[in-house]
């Protein structure tokens, strides 16, 4: 079986990409979205091992020491990290895995990957991407001051990603990200693979 292709995708805060990726993912087979480990407080809404697993900061720093994680970086004071026998064992399956990480994590997973495909995604304007955060609801005022200015900070970083993705009309911006997952599992090297009986019987003499 051929492995999946890993999936990185970054935003600032509130631009959409936890949408994004959620359907997405309900609408394709074979694709999923890696949990990661966090140290923020969870958020009303949220459930420990789907959206994250919550772990205190003792906990979080024993699993660096271990070893586990792919990635790891501090976002906002808080920290957040990618397991990383969870990603290989979904990705030796076959799944293709979304990975949704700030820049610095995924400047450390093209090191270690450098064939994963990275996505940015970007909000149509400042304007809208405080709107969102705000009308999110789940961050208080203070931490969406906080997260504004971190927002130009991770945008800086766009040119380091293979493909941007503008969220302005959400039903674009989720199509344009399915054409992408689609087409990589078109590139020649993994078709190559599974259709090897195919291409044999139609090269043979
Ligand atoms: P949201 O993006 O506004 O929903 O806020 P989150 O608290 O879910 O995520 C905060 C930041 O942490 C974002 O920039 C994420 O891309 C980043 N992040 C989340 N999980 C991980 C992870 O496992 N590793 C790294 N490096 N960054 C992560
Ligand atoms: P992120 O995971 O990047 O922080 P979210 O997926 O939580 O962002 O989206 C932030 C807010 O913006 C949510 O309330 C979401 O419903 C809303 N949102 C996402 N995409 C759009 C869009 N294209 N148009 C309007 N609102 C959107
Ligand atoms: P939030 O706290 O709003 O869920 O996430 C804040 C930021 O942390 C987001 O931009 C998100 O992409 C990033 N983030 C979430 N999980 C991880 C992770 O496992 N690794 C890294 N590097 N960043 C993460």
């Amino acid at each position: 079986m051929s492995q999946g292709t890993l999936f990185i995708v970054s935003a600032p805060s509130g631009a959409g990409k936890t949408s994004l990726v959620r359907e997405l993912i309900e609408g394709l087979d074979g694709i999923q979205v890696s949990v990661s480990h966090t140290t923020r407080p969870m958020r009303p809404g949220e459930v420990d091992g789907v959206n994250y697993h919550f772990v205190d900061m003792a906990t979080f720093e024993a699993m660096i020491e271990q070893g586990d994680f792919f990635e790891h970086a501090r976002v906002f004071d808080n920290c957040y990290g990618t397991s990383r026998s969870a990603v290989e064992t979904l990705l030796a399956a076959g799944q293709d895995v979304i990975l949704e990480i700030d820049w610095q994590g995924a400047r450390q997973v093209r090191e270690q990957m450098p064939e994963a495909v990275s996505v940015f995604i970007l909000p149509p304007s400042r304007e809208e991407l405080e709107r969102r955060l705000s009308s999110r609801g789940t961050d208080d005022h203070q931490v969406v001051s906080a997260r504004m200015r971190e927002a130009v900070s991770e945008m800086s970083h766009y040119s380091e990603y293979d493909f941007l993705v503008i969220n302005d009309d959400f039903t674009t911006a989720l199509d344009e990200l399915r054409a992408l997952v689609v087409s990589q599992r078109l590139a020649t090297p993994r078709l190559g693979q599974r259709h090897a009986p195919l291409l044999e019987a139609l090269l043979s003499d």
